[in-house]
């Protein structure tokens, strides 16, 4: 009796092993064409693994059932791969230039077209370096995406907030002339004059990239801030993340509100030069200067700052942070992305930029929320906001991969940086005045959403801050 028990037992374990390799083997690279959050919803709920999804395609890992359900139910099934590794580990996603000739670009194993401005890429680890120098924007392509992971209660309708005097008062606090000062200290060569235009934040170039991380930490150390520098490896280099915060004082305070932005450049000669003065020394400025002023109040929910290395070679320090913060069990509430909002052409001087939501209706809130301020404090900002066909391109992706609600504030793409990723992306080719507005409205936006609370007064300035700075 016991021996057939234990023979039972064997048969069953076997067999449980032999499905589960045999599911495995089976999983499919496929690309589904979709509409709408609701159908994205449901498309999960049909159990498909979803690695990544667009405005309105997805990739997902799915049986041969799986895509006879899709077949059936009329969904436009693309398969890029039978026999895909299990991780992935070729995959990415590859995000070209505005007017990039893909007949340029060094070879790949395969290119297939996917949303908006993305390709989907088969390549060695070889091939995504010489795309990532090339100045191609590539990103792993994850294995899995959590769907939502929304907080209906975050957010008020955005048309219901009031007008403040308390935030009028912090918008009005943000300085130009320190905002200049941080992308000349980041773009600088330090061993020459001021403002020279002549660094680089290259995130393989060790010793310059650590340079603007001690920078940027110590002006969060001058706040009187908590300040953590947070490295991480890729490809046996030494990245380095640098992470503030404010916690919060009420009840909630496990509630977290980002802003963050890539403070790593690169060109098309980066280990010499690569000032990245829009992208993304612009950004890491208005991070910032909108803490200084943010750091002067207490708030119902923690705020931090944070500054990501690795953005060039496909979104290293953000993916690091976002998957950490994932399995912490951060409350992440919003995610505030600035990359390259200080170039406009002149003319046409429009003040238009853009504001990529994505489908999560907890991104669209967050995104709702920032551009009524940007009218209730009268900026000067002409906004776009973009749901269907948002980008994925740079760090609040890593968010979205994670299910956190996410958005970026970036230049009008219709009217592109034409010194994006080289030698030439330098201040004085800029409109301080964007990343002057882009910073108020951050902090209109983080103040309001973090509850600044009214009482006590708003805390003085360390007196050594300005001479530290200089
Ligand atoms: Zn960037």
């Amino acid at each position: 009796m016991r021996f057939i028990h234990t023979i039972a037992v064997i048969l069953l374990l076997t067999a449980l092993l032999v499905a589960v390799v045999h599911a495995q083997e089976d999983l499919r690279l496929v690309v589904v064409s979709y509409v709408g959050w609701e159908q994205l919803q449901q498309l999960a709920s049909w159990g498909l693994q979803i690695i990544n999804y667009q405005g309105n395609v997805l990739a997902a890992l799915c049986s041969d059932e799986q895509i006879e359900r899709l077949h059936r139910s009329g969904f436009q099934v693309q398969v890029l791969d039978t026999k895909p590794d299990t991780d992935l580990k070729h995959y990415y996603l590859a995000y070209p230039t505005p007017g990039d000739d893909l007949a340029q670009w060094p070879p790949v194993e395969a290119l297939y077209p996917y949303g908006r401005g993305v390709y989907i890429v088969k390549a060695t680890i070889a091939q995504v370096e010489s795309l990532a120098r090339k100045g191609i924007q590539v990103a792993k392509l994850p294995t899995a995406v959590v769907l939502s992971r929304v907080l209906p209660d975050a957010y008020q309708p955005a048309g219901k907030l009031a007008y403040r005097r308390n935030i009028q008062a912090m918008v009005d606090a943000v300085s130009p002339t320190l905002l200049i000062h941080h992308v000349c200290k980041l773009q600088d060569d330090d061993c020459l004059e001021y403002c020279n235009e002549r660094g680089t934040r290259y995130s393989y170039a060790a010793a310059k990239l650590n340079e603007a991380a001690q920078y940027i930490y110590q002006q969060y150390k001058a706040l009187g801030m908590r300040v953590t520098y947070e490295p991480f490896l890729h490809n046996s280099h030494v990245m380095t993340n640098v992470v503030a915060e404010l916690p919060g004082m009420g009840p909630a305070s496990d509630h977290i509100y980002i802003l963050c932005a890539h403070y790593d450049s690169t060109s098309n000669d980066p280990y010499h030069i690569a000032p990245g003065a829009d992208d993304n020394a612009s950004g890491s400025a208005a991070v910032l200067e909108a803490a200084r002023v943010l750091s002067r109040y207490s708030y119902s929910h923690t705020l931090r700052f944070v500054h990501f290395a690795g953005e060039e070679q496909g979104l290293l320090g953000s993916a690091h942070y976002a998957a950490q913060a994932a399995q912490r069990g951060d409350v992440i509430a919003g995610v505030i992305n600035l990359d390259m909002i200080a170039y406009e052409s002149v003319p046409p001087n429009d003040h238009i930029v853009e504001i990529h939501a994505g489908m999560n209706p907890a991104s669209i809130a967050l995104a709702d929320v920032f551009m009524n301020q940007i009218a209730k404090y009268s900026l000067l900002l002409r906004p776009e906001k973009i749901t269907n066909g948002a980008i994925g391109r740079s760090d609040h992706a890593s968010f979205w991969n994670q299910g956190y609600p996410a958005i970026l504030g970036i230049e009008d793409f219709q009217d592109f940086n034409p010194y994006y990723h080289s030698t030439n992306d330098t201040l004085s080719r800029l409109q301080t005045q964007m990343m002057v507005e882009f910073s108020k409205a951050c902090v209109a936006t983080l103040a309001e959403l973090a509850s600044v609370l009214p009482r006590p007064p708003p805390k003085s300035m360390p007196r050594d801050y300005f001479m530290s700075n200089w």
